[in-house]
Parts: C-alpha cells; sequence; structure tokens
C-alpha cells in the first residue's frame, strides 16, 4: 500500500484526507492518505522519510508551505514563481515541489464562477501563502490591475516587489489595511478576494459590510463555515459571491492527477468533501 498524506502544525481543520482517499478508492488505486501533524523542527526528517519510504507525494498546509519548497530537489515553475509548495511529487526519490493553490484558483474563477479577470481590475486581501498564490494566478491570467491589502503592509510590498522581479507586466500596487485608500479601490474593483484568515472564526470579518462592492465577483477562500460574514454582506449589498471549496477542490484535484497520473474524479471529490464538511458541524 503506497503512502499519501496532508502535512501541517496544527491540522486539526483539513477535510483534504476526506476527499483523496474518495479519489483514490474511486480509482482503484491501491494507496491510505493521512494527515500527519509535523512540527517545524521536525519537518527535514519527515521529508527525508517520504523519499525514503517511496511515498507517493504529499499535501502541504499551513505553516509549511515555504520551508517545503527548499527541501525538495526540483520546483515547478509555478512553484518557483509563488515561492511556495503545496504538493509534493515523489519521482524516483525525486521529491518535485508544485503549486496547485494557482491552478486550484484559476480553475475555480474560470469554471465555477465563469469569471475572466482578463483585463480587470482585483483587489486582493491578504498577502499570505494563498494571496501569493492568488496573485500569481490572476497576473498569469491577464489581470489589468491589482490592489494588494495586507494588515503588515510590508509583506504586500515584498509580494508586489517579487512579482515585479518576475516580470509581470499588470499595473500593481499596494494600500494600506482600513484606509481611504483602499475604500476608493473597492468603489470600481470587478473582483475582491479575501485571502486572509479573517473568518474562521464566527462573527469576523476583514472589511466593514458598506465598504462591499455590489458590482464586483466577492470571493472568499475561507471554505469553513461556508458563508462566512463577509460572503453574507457582500450578498446583502446584491454582490455575486464565492467560498473557497472549489478551490480546495481543484487544487486537490490537480494534486491526485500529478501522483495517480490519471484524471480525477472531481464530482467523488467534492461529494467526500461537502459530506466532510457537514459532518464537522
Ligand atoms: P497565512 O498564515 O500564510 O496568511 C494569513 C493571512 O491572513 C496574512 O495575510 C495575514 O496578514 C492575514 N491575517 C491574519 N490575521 C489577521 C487579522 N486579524 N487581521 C487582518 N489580517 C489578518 O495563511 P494562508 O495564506 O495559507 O491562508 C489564508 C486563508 O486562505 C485561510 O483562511 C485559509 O484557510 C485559506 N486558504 C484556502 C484555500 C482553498 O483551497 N480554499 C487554500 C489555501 C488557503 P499579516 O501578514 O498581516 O499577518
Amino acid at each position: 500500500m503506497k503512502k499519501l498524506g496532508i502535512i501541517g502544525w496544527p491540522l486539526g481543520h483539513s477535510i483534504s484526507p476526506a476527499f483523496q482517499q474518495a479519489a483514490l478508492d474511486h480509482c482503484g488505486i491501491k494507496a491510505r492518505y493521512h494527515a500527519y501533524e509535523v512540527r517545524p523542527a521536525e519537518l527535514p526528517a519527515f521529508m527525508a522519510r517520504v523519499r525514503s519510504e517511496g511515498w507517493l507525494g504529499l499535501n502541504v498546509t499551513v505553516p509549511h508551505k515555504e520551508a517545503v519548497a527548499s527541501l525538495v530537489d526540483e520546483l515547478s515553475p509555478e512553484a518557483r514563481a509563488i515561492g511556495a509548495v503545496n504538493t509534493v511529487v515523489n519521482q524516483g526519490s525525486r521529491l518535485i515541489g508544485h503549486n496547485t493553490d494557482a491552478s486550484g484558483f484559476r480553475e475555480s474563477l474560470l469554471a465555477e464562477a465563469g469569471f475572466d479577470p482578463a483585463g480587470r481590475h482585483a483587489v486582493l486581501l491578504g498577502a499570505g501563502g494563498a494571496g501569493r498564490a492568488v496573485a500569481f494566478t490572476l497576473l498569469s491570467m491577464g489581470v489589468g490591475a491589482i490592489t494588494i491589502c495586507n494588515r503588515h503592509q510590508e509583506r504586500a510590498e515584498a509580494l508586489a516587489d517579487h512579482l515585479r522581479r518576475h516580470s509581470h507586466s499588470a499595473a500593481m500596487e499596494t494600500v494600506p489595511w482600513g484606509s481611504g485608500e483602499l475604500e476608493a479601490k473597492l468603489e470600481g474593483c470587478d473582483l475582491l478576494v479575501n485571502a486572509t484568515s479573517v473568518g474562521l472564526h464566527p462573527g469576523e470579518t476583514p472589511l466593514p459590510g458598506h465598504l462591499l462592492p455590489p458590482q464586483a465577483l466577492v470571493y472568499d477562500l475561507i471554505y469553513s463555515p461556508p458563508v462566512t460574514r463577509f460572503l453574507a454582506e457582500a450578498q446583502q449589498r446584491g454582490a455575486r459571491t464565492l467560498n473557497g471549496l472549489a478551490m480546495l477542490i481543484y487544487q486537490g484535484a490537480a494534486a491526485f492527477e500529478l501522483w495517480a497520473g490519471q484524471l480525477a474524479p472531481l464530482g467523488v471529490m467534492r461529494a467526500a468533501a461537502e459530506a466532510a464538511l457537514r459532518s464537522k458541524t
């Protein structure tokens, strides 16, 4: 039986084992996918084990996405440009780092929301691991302009500098968290993405409701709860909304395809993810 899994610290929230195992079983692939709580200090030894025990690969989540990038043998172009790894493939004892958050976000926008960001104006809240993948993806899809806003603005500026070095030509700017400049940018934007972790706890939201743009697609990467206060208030303002479940499924499907070398059973994965989320509440 081959091994697969997700590593993070802590990991209590992950529903990846439920929908990845469902996909493996559905396709008759003899592998077990488990969640592994790995402390940062244990990470190098764990990666050595993945290599020596011939695992198929891994998913990687907070806080290891950046650290794993320096522990693999090779990075995909997307993982290199983003500076973070969420999927590892073990190819004959060579560990290859990928970033399927990027393709997951892209597919969720196109296939789930029918939204093409080419030439449009996006406002991105958050510049952590997920924010980096979102910004990179929007730029690679030809977004016209992107405004990045992060609580610690230096992190937003570092992200903008990194993306400029990768020669993306779209207009890119950062604005201070909670500022009037942000309010002005929200008024005319086409897409607003919450890539902060604000909203995971009931009642919290990254923006006051009256600032939410009714004309925009309002996207929260959080999927549990399925309707955050951010999304509920955006709906009240008349905006179209999307939560993070589609991105989670598409990033997982892309990872499955890298490990298994075959198309992922998207419907099976989504049904298993929804069942796992229902059983959490
Ligand atoms: P990180 O820890 O890398 O980044 C956290 C982000 O949240 C930073 O921008 C941080 O800002 C911001 N933040 C945290 N607390 C606050 C606060 N009180 N006020 C304002 N900003 C705050 O996490 P990730 O980027 O990996 O994840 C971010 C979110 O995206 C999570 O909710 C996660 O569940 C979700 N996600 C969803 C995925 C999906 O497939 N749907 C995939 C990956 C992530 P600062 O830099 O100032 O600390």
